[in-house]
């Protein structure tokens, strides 16, 4: 019987180095240490999604020039396996499924056509399996000051241990209105492409995040989690030119301080963010801007199921988790920052950034990694 073969989520992958740093990636690692304080106070060590500052440093260094440099460690394929004892439900299909569906309606840009039906699609789905989504509606302006509206959407699925309701959004609150009690798990992604004169649909950038979540919605509705988990869909995590000063991460900059003013950060016990999850051939690092216990927790299922293109490696990202780490929210990246071949970046915030890039094993991979995770937090 291959029971236990059939429960353990085995990467695609190309070699078998075990995992071990690159010189180059070496001196990501140390430059992006938290323990190397005065870097990271001066924001130099922080590899953004837009900005890899490192890489940016070390250009002279590196083998060709810009994003493609980073050299990746090739996946591991095998490992010794843990058994998993957990029923786990994401389905890989189902979610690239969602994944072609969104990417279906082109580029969603603020406010664009796409964007528009990727927000009709997000709230349709979430009612159509019975759940409340709530817009949150802002407006932003971008570098050049002009008025952009956004739109963040969150949905609340209730857990198995009871606990409180949240509030909603309008509700006038109190201090004591923050239960000290850490009962919510947030799972979040952006859903918004980026602004570029040719066509970006950002299969793997904004659209495999959203047909996880989707996909999750489904898991933890038929099945719920211990906990209340929340999910969010970002919009405006992509800069509207470049990746620099408050030009970019809008929609989980505003959340972060909605949910901060109505003192609803104490409910998040963790927050996981998922971006650029689906390529066919992925490879994890774990994101030293993420809560260090919360990385420890995802990468030890990861080990429990065999998926070995979670690696024993250190990146440096900023992303929409920032905001929440910044004050003080439990969290962590979980984003595939080697979007191209052979450890490259090549496809990353190009046309190439297409359905056909991403696989059904990769997006049941990381799903079933954070759905273990989020069960056992
Ligand atoms: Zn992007």
């Amino acid at each position: 019987m291959n029971r236990s073969r059939s429960r353990t989520e085995e990467c695609p992958g190309t070699g078998s180095d075990g995992g071990r740093a690159t010189p180059l990636l070496r001196r990501i690692r140390a430059a992006a240490s938290p323990r190397n304080r005065s870097l990271k106070e001066v924001g130099a060590a922080i590899v953004a999604i837009g900005v890899t500052l490192t890489l940016l440093a070390l250009g002279s260094l590196a083998r060709t020039p810009g994003m493609h440099t980073v050299q990746a460690a090739p996946c591991p394929s095998t490992v010794p396996r843990a058994p998993v004892t957990r029923r786990l439900g994401f389905s890989g299909r189902r979610a690239l499924e969602q994944v072609a569906r969104v990417v279906d309606f082109g580029p969603r840009t603020v406010g664009s056509t796409g964007h528009q039906k990727a927000v009709a699609y997000i709230l349709a789905t979430l009612r159509g399996l019975g759940l409340h989504p709530v817009t949150i509606n802002f407006a932003t302006r971008d570098p050049e000051g002009h008025a952009e509206p956004m739109t963040d959407i969150t949905v609340s699925i209730r857990g198995t241990v009871p606990s409180p309701p949240l509030l909603p959004p309008t509700a006038p609150r109190t201090a004591s209105d923050a239960n000290a009690r850490a009962d919510t798990i947030v799972l979040a992604t952006h859903y918004d492409t980026k602004r570029f004169p040719f066509r970006f649909v950002g299969a793997n950038d904004g659209g495999s995040g959203t047909g996880a979540l989707l996909e999750f919605a489904r898991v933890f509705t038929r099945r719920p989690a211990r906990h209340r988990v929340v999910l969010v869909f970002f919009d405006g995590e992509e800069a509207f030119d470049h990746w620099k000063g408050r030009d970019h991460t809008y929609g989980s900059r505003y959340l972060a301080r909605l949910w901060q003013a109505e003192h609803g950060l104490p409910r998040v016990r963790a927050l996981i963010l998922l971006d650029m999850i689906g390529y066919s051939t992925p490879c994890f690092c774990q994101d030293v801007n993420s809560s260090p216990w919360l990385v420890h927790r995802i990468w030890h299922e990861a080990k429990r199921l065999g998926a070995t293109c979670f690696e024993d490696r250190d990146i440096g990202i900023e992303d929409d988790h920032t905001p929440f780490v910044k004050l003080g929210v439990q969290a962590a990246d979980v984003i595939n920052f080697e979007f191209g071949p052979h450890g490259t970046n090549r496809y990353w915030h190009t046309p190439q950034d297409t359905l056909d890039k991403l696989s059904a094993k990769s997006m049941r991979i990381v799903g079933r990694v954070v759905e273990a995770t989020v069960r056992d937090l």
